[in-house]
């Protein structure tokens, strides 16, 4: 079936959204999606080759011309009915997003299809601005879209983040091939079936699905303009190192080590309790999750007493349970990673204080959170990215001392700080190097810039910021 009103529901497997149809892929082989909790697989999807990827940006090079070229005025109202075509398909989105990596269905809603539907009404909300020129001297610069955009997401938020790209870089005026990651490729055609129904041109928003081999032809792609990546730092710098070929416009959203530093004055049970929580949702899968809990070395008992009755609230379980706070792990292999963190912070004489090692000997791909103590910076636990519900606790004697280990990390994407006196924290969240910090438990905002210092990543997303990756300047000389 290519019919172009066929919906993603009734796509064969052989198939992908190609220049607004389902078009039937070159290569043949396929990649099976997995449910982490039940083990069943849900569904199949090509493992786009060459030739598929070739298509899909020659698809987008021929939309550009007409998407860059249509007013803003009718752009925004496609982006307007974009997101209420996301909002119609609200039940539909989070429900197979919790299918294919295990989000808590409550989470999905508000993560895969809510915050996607306030992400491009932002997005749209900036459109006016993008006619505005700006004279310097003889020079009018004015702002131009930047091409065709390659867009690559991991399997953690899969909606959220292929629209933080998609939205932004369609609100600019580009055109988009996205490639979802393989854990997640399904949701990612219920979002192009979405945007056909809002009206986008043919070939505006292509999506091929495949392994990482597809991203890398998608970065090294010559006729690809821009890259916009989202996913592992090391993945992120081979992305880097294949868009040199054309000198594409990169931006990197990659891994993280977010500290939370509570201060002596903190509320000490909000701020542990909304730490634990932050590091558990979604598993611990969230690259901003404030995973280095640095404590007051004469708080750490009261602190690991908290640690303990927030892990005794987790509903672990079945993920489509309303009552369920903790789903599986998305895949076999992010639990293989995460339990052999766990052994090796065990080996480096860190002491499980919370929490449990316990495995999971039912179906499904669980794992128990674990709160670890005496830990120290030296350690790969509190270095590395674990991507699961592990939480290192760390004491430190004085403010200096916390901000310098907040800030030794090779990662700089989130961060929190607590303290009764708002203006320290906000002093101490200025010196954190590091592109988000929370202070008090303050909420993420979608309309402010996300993105990481260091090896956290280049580039903004979200917002007015987030259009910029995705268009040129041009100054002409009058
Ligand atoms: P990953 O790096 O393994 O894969 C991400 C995407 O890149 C997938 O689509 C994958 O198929 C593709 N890919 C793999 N090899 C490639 C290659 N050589 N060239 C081009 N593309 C390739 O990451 P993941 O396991 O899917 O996601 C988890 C990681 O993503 C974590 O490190 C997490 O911190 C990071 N992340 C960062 C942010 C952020 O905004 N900073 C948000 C979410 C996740």
């Amino acid at each position: 079936m290519t019919d172009a009103t066929t919906s993603a529901a009734e796509r064969e497997p052989s198939q992908l959204f190609i220049d607004g149809r389902w078009a039937e892929a070159f290569g043949r082989d396929r990649i099976r999606v997995e449910d982490p909790a039940t083990e069943q697989i849900i569904g199949e999807v090509p493992d786009a080759t060459k030739e598929d990827v070739d298509a899909a940006v020659a698809a987008a090079r021929r939309a550009f011309g007409v998407w860059s070229g249509t007013s803003i005025p009718e752009r925004k109202a496609v982006l307007q009915r974009f997101a209420s075509s996301i909002a119609d398909r609200r039940e539909a989105l989070a429900h197979l997003v919790t299918r294919e990596m295990g989000t808590p269905i409550g989470l999905s809603r508000i993560v895969q299809a809510d915050l996607p539907v306030s992400v491009i009404q932002g997005f749209a909300k900036h459109m006016d601005q993008l006619d505005e020129v700006e004279h310097v001297g003889n020079s009018t610069v004015v702002q131009e879209p930047a091409g065709v955009v390659g867009a690559i997401t991991p399997w953690n938020y899969p909606i959220h983040q292929a629209v933080g790209k998609v939205g932004a870089a369609l609100a600019a005026g580009c055109t988009v091939v996205l490639k979802p990651s393989e854990v997640t490729p399904l949701s990612a055609f219920l979002l192009a079936e979405a945007a056909r129904e809002a009206g986008l041109p043919d070939g505006a928003l292509n999506v091929i699905t495949g392994s990482g081999g597809a991203g890398q032809l998608m970065a090294e792609h010559p006729d690809v303009d821009v890259i916009s990546f989202t996913g592992s730092t090391s993945v992120g710098r081979r992305v880097l190192a294949a868009s040199a070929g054309n000198m594409k416009r990169s931006s990197l959203e990659l891994g993280g080590k977010s500290a939370n530093v509570v201060l002596p004055d903190a509320d000490l049970a909000t701020a542990v309790h909304r730490g634990v929580e932050h590091v558990l949702e979604n598993s611990g899968q969230t690259c901003t999750a404030w995973t280095r809990m640095l404590v007051p070395v004469h708080l750490r008992d009261d602190v690991v007493d908290l640690i303990r009755e927030a892990f005794e609230a987790v509903v672990l379980g079945d993920p489509l349970d309303e009552s369920t706070t903790m789903g599986p792990l998305a895949t076999a292999r992010q639990r293989e990673i995460v339990q052999g963190y766990v052994e090796t912070g065990q080996q480096e004489g860190a002491i499980v204080a919370a929490g449990s090692t316990d495995p999971w000997d039912a179906i499904g791909h669980y794992v128990r959170p674990v709160g670890f103590v005496n830990v120290h910076q030296g350690m790969r636990i509190a270095r590395e990215e674990i991507f699961g519900p592990v939480l290192s606790v760390l004491t430190y004697s004085d403010e200096s001392e916390a901000l310098a280990m907040a800030n030794d990390s090779v990662y700089g994407l989130s961060g929190a700080v607590w303290s009764s006196d708002r203006d320290r924290a906000y002093r101490f969240a200025r010196k954190m190097r590091t592109g988000q910090v929370s202070v008090n438990g303050g909420s993420f905002n979608p309309e402010a810039p996300f993105g990481g210092y260091k090896q956290s990543g280049i580039g903004r997303e979200l917002g007015r910021h987030g259009l910029q990756d995705f268009l040129e300047l041009k100054a002409i000389q009058l």
